[in-house]
Protein backbone atom coordinates (compact mmCIF):
# COMPACT_ATOMS: atom_id res chain seq x y z
CA UNK A 1 0.00 0.00 0.00
CA UNK A 2 2.90 2.35 1.19
CA UNK A 3 4.27 1.51 -2.36
CA UNK A 4 1.14 2.18 -4.34
CA UNK A 5 0.87 5.74 -2.65
CA UNK A 6 4.45 6.84 -3.05
CA UNK A 7 3.62 5.73 -7.21
CA UNK A 8 0.63 7.52 -7.34
CA UNK A 9 2.33 10.53 -5.23
CA UNK A 10 5.10 10.48 -8.11
CA UNK A 11 2.93 10.23 -10.71
CA UNK A 12 1.09 13.23 -9.41
CA UNK A 13 3.90 14.79 -8.93
CA UNK A 14 5.44 14.46 -12.96
CA UNK A 15 2.06 15.08 -14.36
CA UNK A 16 2.13 18.32 -12.21
CA UNK A 17 5.52 19.28 -13.40
CA UNK A 18 4.06 18.20 -16.97
CA UNK A 19 1.32 20.73 -16.57
CA UNK A 20 3.89 23.31 -15.86
CA UNK A 21 5.91 22.76 -18.22
CA UNK A 22 3.36 22.79 -21.24
CA UNK A 23 1.62 25.95 -19.45
CA UNK A 24 5.09 27.71 -19.28
CA UNK A 25 5.15 27.18 -22.96
CA UNK A 26 1.91 28.34 -23.87
CA UNK A 27 2.69 31.72 -21.77
CA UNK A 28 6.39 31.78 -23.41
CA UNK A 29 4.22 31.53 -27.23
CA UNK A 30 1.44 34.11 -26.10
CA UNK A 31 3.77 36.19 -24.89
CA UNK A 32 6.00 36.52 -28.64
CA UNK A 33 2.35 37.18 -29.80
CA UNK A 34 1.54 39.81 -27.03
CA UNK A 35 4.86 41.65 -27.82
CA UNK A 36 3.71 41.68 -31.68
CA UNK A 37 0.24 43.12 -30.53
CA UNK A 38 0.93 44.75 -28.03
CA UNK A 39 -1.30 43.63 -25.48
CA UNK A 40 0.37 45.21 -22.46
CA UNK A 41 -1.74 48.33 -20.25
CA UNK A 42 -0.02 50.63 -18.09
CA UNK A 43 -1.34 51.33 -14.72
CA UNK A 44 -0.49 54.51 -12.38
CA UNK A 45 0.65 54.46 -8.85
CA UNK A 46 0.72 57.92 -7.07
CA UNK A 47 3.19 58.73 -5.16
CA UNK A 48 2.99 62.05 -2.30
CA UNK A 49 5.05 64.23 0.22
CA UNK A 50 5.62 63.31 3.05
CA UNK A 51 5.40 66.29 4.53
CA UNK A 52 2.43 68.07 2.65
CA UNK A 53 0.60 64.77 1.29
CA UNK A 54 0.89 66.54 -2.43
CA UNK A 55 1.00 64.39 -5.47
CA UNK A 56 4.55 64.31 -6.81
CA UNK A 57 4.52 61.72 -9.16
CA UNK A 58 3.42 58.26 -10.66
CA UNK A 59 5.49 55.33 -11.25
CA UNK A 60 4.85 53.27 -14.41
CA UNK A 61 3.73 49.54 -14.18
CA UNK A 62 2.90 47.25 -16.88
CA UNK A 63 -0.05 44.83 -16.97
CA UNK A 64 -0.54 42.37 -19.37
CA UNK A 65 -4.17 42.24 -20.85
CA UNK A 66 -4.33 38.26 -21.67
CA UNK A 67 -7.00 37.36 -24.35
CA UNK A 68 -8.30 34.84 -21.99
CA UNK A 69 -6.87 35.06 -18.85
CA UNK A 70 -7.89 38.92 -18.03
CA UNK A 71 -5.18 41.57 -16.67
CA UNK A 72 -2.12 40.04 -15.69
CA UNK A 73 0.84 41.32 -13.13
CA UNK A 74 4.07 41.60 -13.72
CA UNK A 75 5.20 38.11 -11.61
CA UNK A 76 2.76 35.96 -13.76
CA UNK A 77 5.25 37.07 -17.06
CA UNK A 78 8.25 38.86 -16.34
CA UNK A 79 10.76 36.26 -15.89
CA UNK A 80 8.96 34.53 -18.96
CA UNK A 81 9.80 37.60 -20.56
CA UNK A 82 13.19 37.73 -19.09
CA UNK A 83 14.39 34.03 -20.83
CA UNK A 84 12.55 35.06 -23.99
CA UNK A 85 15.27 38.03 -24.48
CA UNK A 86 12.27 40.68 -24.74
CA UNK A 87 12.21 42.49 -21.44
CA UNK A 88 13.69 45.18 -23.36
CA UNK A 89 11.15 45.23 -25.99
CA UNK A 90 8.27 45.25 -23.10
CA UNK A 91 9.93 48.40 -21.38
CA UNK A 92 10.29 50.13 -24.98
CA UNK A 93 5.98 49.76 -25.50
CA UNK A 94 5.62 50.64 -21.84
CA UNK A 95 7.62 54.25 -22.28
CA UNK A 96 5.98 54.74 -25.47
CA UNK A 97 2.47 54.64 -23.45
CA UNK A 98 3.41 56.88 -20.90
CA UNK A 99 4.56 59.57 -23.46
CA UNK A 100 1.38 58.93 -25.11
CA UNK A 101 -0.52 59.24 -21.84
CA UNK A 102 1.40 62.37 -20.69
CA UNK A 103 0.68 64.16 -23.80
CA UNK A 104 -3.42 63.51 -22.58
CA UNK A 105 -2.95 64.40 -18.94
CA UNK A 106 -1.90 67.67 -20.26
CA UNK A 107 -4.61 68.03 -23.11
CA UNK A 108 -6.88 67.24 -20.17
CA UNK A 109 -5.11 69.60 -18.23
CA UNK A 110 -4.36 67.52 -15.09
CA UNK A 111 -1.01 67.93 -13.98
CA UNK A 112 1.26 64.63 -13.34
CA UNK A 113 4.45 66.38 -12.42
CA UNK A 114 6.42 63.15 -13.28
CA UNK A 115 6.19 59.09 -14.29
CA UNK A 116 9.22 56.94 -13.14
CA UNK A 117 9.28 53.81 -15.43
CA UNK A 118 10.92 50.48 -14.55
CA UNK A 119 14.05 49.48 -16.79
CA UNK A 120 15.03 45.89 -17.26
CA UNK A 121 19.02 45.34 -16.82
CA UNK A 122 18.64 44.04 -20.22
CA UNK A 123 17.71 47.03 -21.72
CA UNK A 124 20.35 49.33 -19.81
CA UNK A 125 23.15 47.09 -21.25
CA UNK A 126 21.59 47.21 -24.75
CA UNK A 127 24.04 49.49 -27.32
CA UNK A 128 21.55 50.66 -29.43
CA UNK A 129 19.26 52.10 -26.21
CA UNK A 130 20.35 55.99 -26.67
CA UNK A 131 19.34 55.89 -30.48
CA UNK A 132 15.87 54.66 -29.43
CA UNK A 133 15.84 57.28 -26.34
CA UNK A 134 16.60 60.18 -28.90
CA UNK A 135 13.95 59.85 -31.17
CA UNK A 136 11.20 59.66 -28.18
CA UNK A 137 9.42 63.27 -27.13
CA UNK A 138 10.76 63.07 -23.78
CA UNK A 139 10.51 66.24 -21.39
CA UNK A 140 13.45 66.62 -19.33
CA UNK A 141 12.95 66.09 -15.43
CA UNK A 142 9.52 64.37 -16.51
CA UNK A 143 10.51 60.72 -17.03
CA UNK A 144 12.45 59.07 -14.67
CA UNK A 145 14.06 55.49 -15.02
CA UNK A 146 13.58 52.68 -12.06
CA UNK A 147 16.60 50.76 -11.95
CA UNK A 148 17.51 48.03 -9.34
CA UNK A 149 20.60 47.64 -7.25
CA UNK A 150 21.91 44.05 -9.33
CA UNK A 151 21.99 46.44 -12.30
CA UNK A 152 25.49 48.54 -10.93
CA UNK A 153 27.09 45.31 -10.57
CA UNK A 154 27.64 45.63 -14.01
CA UNK A 155 28.96 49.41 -14.42
CA UNK A 156 32.50 48.04 -15.42
CA UNK A 157 30.38 47.30 -18.85
CA UNK A 158 31.03 50.01 -21.15
CA UNK A 159 27.51 49.70 -22.14
CA UNK A 160 26.13 50.67 -18.85
CA UNK A 161 28.37 53.38 -17.97
CA UNK A 162 27.72 55.01 -21.49
CA UNK A 163 23.73 54.69 -21.29
CA UNK A 164 24.10 55.72 -17.57
CA UNK A 165 26.17 59.36 -18.65
CA UNK A 166 23.44 59.20 -21.79
CA UNK A 167 20.68 58.98 -19.90
CA UNK A 168 21.60 61.92 -17.47
CA UNK A 169 21.97 63.99 -20.15
CA UNK A 170 18.78 63.65 -21.79
CA UNK A 171 17.21 65.00 -18.71
CA UNK A 172 16.18 61.35 -17.73
CA UNK A 173 16.66 61.01 -13.79
CA UNK A 174 17.82 57.85 -12.05
CA UNK A 175 16.04 56.38 -9.23
CA UNK A 176 17.35 53.40 -7.26
CA UNK A 177 14.74 50.50 -6.98
CA UNK A 178 14.33 48.25 -4.10
CA UNK A 179 17.19 48.72 -2.27
CA UNK A 180 17.98 47.24 0.59
CA UNK A 181 17.40 43.61 -1.03
CA UNK A 182 20.92 43.46 -2.85
CA UNK A 183 24.18 43.30 -1.93
CA UNK A 184 25.33 46.61 -3.15
CA UNK A 185 27.06 49.30 -0.47
CA UNK A 186 25.13 52.52 0.09
CA UNK A 187 27.85 54.60 -0.31
CA UNK A 188 29.38 53.23 -3.43
CA UNK A 189 25.27 53.38 -4.84
CA UNK A 190 24.99 56.58 -4.16
CA UNK A 191 28.21 57.54 -5.48
CA UNK A 192 26.13 57.20 -8.63
CA UNK A 193 24.50 60.12 -7.82
CA UNK A 194 21.20 59.54 -8.56
CA UNK A 195 18.02 61.65 -8.38
CA UNK A 196 16.22 59.58 -5.89
CA UNK A 197 16.51 56.02 -3.88
CA UNK A 198 13.46 53.56 -2.83
CA UNK A 199 13.26 52.16 0.22
CA UNK A 200 11.93 48.07 -0.57
CA UNK A 201 8.86 47.00 0.91
CA UNK A 202 10.62 44.23 2.95
CA UNK A 203 12.33 47.01 4.61
CA UNK A 204 9.62 49.62 4.91
CA UNK A 205 7.00 46.86 6.77
CA UNK A 206 8.59 46.04 9.98
CA UNK A 207 9.49 49.69 10.59
CA UNK A 208 6.58 49.96 13.09
CA UNK A 209 7.40 46.43 15.23
CA UNK A 210 11.12 46.50 14.73
CA UNK A 211 13.44 48.98 16.33
CA UNK A 212 16.73 47.55 14.54
CA UNK A 213 14.59 47.83 11.07
CA UNK A 214 13.41 51.42 11.71
CA UNK A 215 16.74 52.38 13.05
CA UNK A 216 18.28 50.80 9.76
CA UNK A 217 15.57 52.46 7.16
CA UNK A 218 16.20 56.03 9.42
CA UNK A 219 20.14 55.71 8.81
CA UNK A 220 19.31 55.27 5.13
CA UNK A 221 16.87 58.01 4.64
CA UNK A 222 20.16 60.04 6.33
CA UNK A 223 22.77 59.23 4.37
CA UNK A 224 20.67 59.65 1.15
CA UNK A 225 19.76 63.40 2.46
CA UNK A 226 23.47 64.19 3.26
CA UNK A 227 24.38 63.53 -0.38
CA UNK A 228 21.80 65.07 -1.96
CA UNK A 229 19.48 62.13 -3.08
CA UNK A 230 15.89 62.04 -2.18
CA UNK A 231 13.87 59.00 -0.73
CA UNK A 232 11.12 57.51 -1.53
CA UNK A 233 9.56 54.41 0.61
CA UNK A 234 7.49 51.98 -1.29
CA UNK A 235 5.30 49.39 0.27
CA UNK A 236 3.45 51.79 2.54
CA UNK A 237 0.42 49.63 3.85
CA UNK A 238 -0.86 51.96 6.71
CA UNK A 239 -1.17 55.58 7.62
CA UNK A 240 1.06 54.34 10.18
CA UNK A 241 3.48 53.50 8.26
CA UNK A 242 3.01 56.87 6.63
CA UNK A 243 3.28 58.87 9.56
CA UNK A 244 6.75 56.85 10.78
CA UNK A 245 8.07 57.55 7.52
CA UNK A 246 7.53 60.90 7.91
CA UNK A 247 8.76 61.17 11.26
CA UNK A 248 12.45 59.23 10.02
CA UNK A 249 12.61 62.11 7.42
CA UNK A 250 11.50 60.20 4.02
CA UNK A 251 10.69 62.20 1.13
CA UNK A 252 7.79 60.33 -0.73
CA UNK A 253 5.86 57.64 0.14
CA UNK A 254 3.97 55.22 -2.49
CA UNK A 255 1.55 52.41 -1.56
CA UNK A 256 -2.08 51.00 -0.84
CA UNK A 257 -2.50 53.35 2.45
CA UNK A 258 -3.02 55.87 -0.46
CA UNK A 259 -3.59 54.35 -3.58
CA UNK A 260 -3.03 51.32 -5.30
CA UNK A 261 -1.86 51.11 -9.14
CA UNK A 262 -4.92 52.40 -11.15
CA UNK A 263 -5.81 52.02 -15.08
CA UNK A 264 -5.44 55.12 -16.81
CA UNK A 265 -8.97 56.16 -16.79
CA UNK A 266 -9.59 55.16 -13.12
CA UNK A 267 -6.33 57.35 -12.13
CA UNK A 268 -7.80 60.45 -14.09
CA UNK A 269 -11.79 60.15 -13.26
CA UNK A 270 -11.48 58.79 -10.23
CA UNK A 271 -10.49 59.70 -6.17
CA UNK A 272 -7.51 61.29 -7.68
CA UNK A 273 -9.01 64.06 -10.06
CA UNK A 274 -9.28 66.26 -6.91
CA UNK A 275 -5.31 66.10 -6.32
CA UNK A 276 -4.30 66.16 -10.18
CA UNK A 277 -6.04 69.50 -10.24
CA UNK A 278 -5.27 70.84 -7.53
CA UNK A 279 -1.53 70.16 -7.62
P1 LIG B 1 8.51 47.51 -8.29
O1 LIG B 1 9.11 48.35 -9.35
O2 LIG B 1 9.21 47.44 -6.99
O3 LIG B 1 7.02 48.06 -8.12
C1 LIG B 1 6.32 48.08 -6.91
C2 LIG B 1 5.40 46.87 -6.77
O4 LIG B 1 4.83 46.88 -5.48
C3 LIG B 1 4.23 46.88 -7.75
O5 LIG B 1 3.91 45.53 -8.08
C4 LIG B 1 3.11 47.50 -6.90
O6 LIG B 1 1.81 47.16 -7.35
C5 LIG B 1 3.41 46.89 -5.57
N1 LIG B 1 2.92 47.70 -4.45
C6 LIG B 1 2.71 49.03 -4.41
N2 LIG B 1 2.30 49.44 -3.20
C7 LIG B 1 2.23 48.32 -2.43
C8 LIG B 1 1.83 48.09 -1.05
O7 LIG B 1 1.49 48.99 -0.30
N3 LIG B 1 1.88 46.80 -0.63
C9 LIG B 1 2.27 45.77 -1.43
N4 LIG B 1 2.29 44.54 -0.93
N5 LIG B 1 2.65 45.95 -2.73
C10 LIG B 1 2.63 47.22 -3.21
P2 LIG B 1 3.61 45.08 -9.58
O8 LIG B 1 2.85 46.14 -10.31
O9 LIG B 1 3.05 43.69 -9.52
O10 LIG B 1 5.06 45.02 -10.22
C11 LIG B 1 6.01 44.09 -9.77
C12 LIG B 1 7.37 44.36 -10.33
O11 LIG B 1 7.40 44.15 -11.74
C13 LIG B 1 7.85 45.80 -10.15
O12 LIG B 1 8.32 46.00 -8.84
C14 LIG B 1 8.93 45.89 -11.20
O13 LIG B 1 10.14 45.34 -10.73
C15 LIG B 1 8.39 45.00 -12.30
N6 LIG B 1 7.80 45.82 -13.38
C16 LIG B 1 6.58 46.43 -13.42
N7 LIG B 1 6.41 47.10 -14.59
C17 LIG B 1 7.54 46.93 -15.31
C18 LIG B 1 7.99 47.37 -16.61
O14 LIG B 1 7.32 48.12 -17.35
N8 LIG B 1 9.24 46.96 -17.00
C19 LIG B 1 10.04 46.17 -16.20
N9 LIG B 1 11.24 45.80 -16.69
N10 LIG B 1 9.65 45.74 -15.00
C20 LIG B 1 8.43 46.11 -14.55
MG1 LIG C 1 9.80 50.14 -9.56
MG1 LIG D 1 10.36 48.88 -6.20
MG1 LIG E 1 9.79 46.01 -5.08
Amino acid sequence: RAKNQGRNRFEFFTQNLQAEIINHKRTADELLTAIEEQQFVTWYQPQFCANSKELTGVEALVRWRHPHRGILAPDAFLSIAEDLNVTANLDQIVLETVLKDQMRWAAMGLNVPKVSVNVSSRRLKDEALIETLKTLPITPGRISFELVESIFLDESEDSVTRNLEAIKALGIDIEIDDFGTGHTSIVSLLKLRPKRLKIDRQLVMPILTSPQERALVRSIIEIAKSLGVETVAEGVETMNHAEMLRELGCDLLQGYAFARPLPFDNFTSGALDGFLRAS
